[in-house]
């Protein structure tokens, strides 16, 4: 993976001053790279009998999608408010100023099924912890194997907020 993190590129003070923004792009444009990352998440829950893999938007839903592909998975997408069609289950939490939403189709996930969540960067944790609040408070008996994520910022200890739940980063700051 050191190859791999060579290739993510720091945008200094963006998208506001003070955040060292971790840019993907580089690495989604490199075959070698992206694919790295997909086969290395394949052996990882090759075997575990994933039904789906939960992708967060919106570049969460391009590793969801690849992995998915890989593990003859299906894809769940976790939306803003208002881009889902079908009826939602919604969950609000707070960010710095103000607060903000996500949503899940209701019938996205059934009973029994065994997913994992993924998203390119773990920060505050925010986002996904209010992910598995709106799956496990909409959700019965889906059993969440693990969240997966391709970066995690280890100075912001956004795994506090997801305490109890696996967690696994294929590369750390
Ligand atoms: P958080 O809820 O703070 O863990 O982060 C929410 C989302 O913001 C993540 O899904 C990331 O895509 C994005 N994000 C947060 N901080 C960064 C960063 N420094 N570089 C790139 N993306 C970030």
């Amino acid at each position: 993976m050191d190859t791999v993190k060579q290739i993510v590129r720091d945008i200094p003070n963006f998208p506001k001053e003070g955040i060292v923004f971790k840019d993907i792009t580089p690495l989604l444009a490199d075959a070698a790279a992206f694919e790295k990352i997909i086969k290395t998440l394949k052996k990882r829950y090759s075997g575990k009998e994933i039904h789906k893999v939960v992708g967060v938007e919106a570049r969460g839903f391009i590793f969801a999608s690849a992995l998915a592909y890989a593990l003859n998975a299906g894809i769940t997408m976790i939306r803003k408010p208002g881009k889902l069609p079908y009826k939602t289950y919604q969950e609000t939490y707070s960010l710095e100023y103000g607060t903000d939403t996500i949503e899940i189709h209701q019938d996205a996930l059934r009973e029994n099924e065994r997913i994992i969540l993924i998203d390119d960067v773990l920060a505050t944790g925010g986002t996904l912890a209010a992910t598995l609040n709106l799956i496990r408070n909409n959700f019965k008996n889906v059993e969440i194997e693990e969240v997966a994520f391709l970066i995690e910022l280890d100075f912001l200890n956004g795994r506090e907020k997801l305490k109890g739940t696996p967690i696994h980063s294929l590369i750390h700051y």
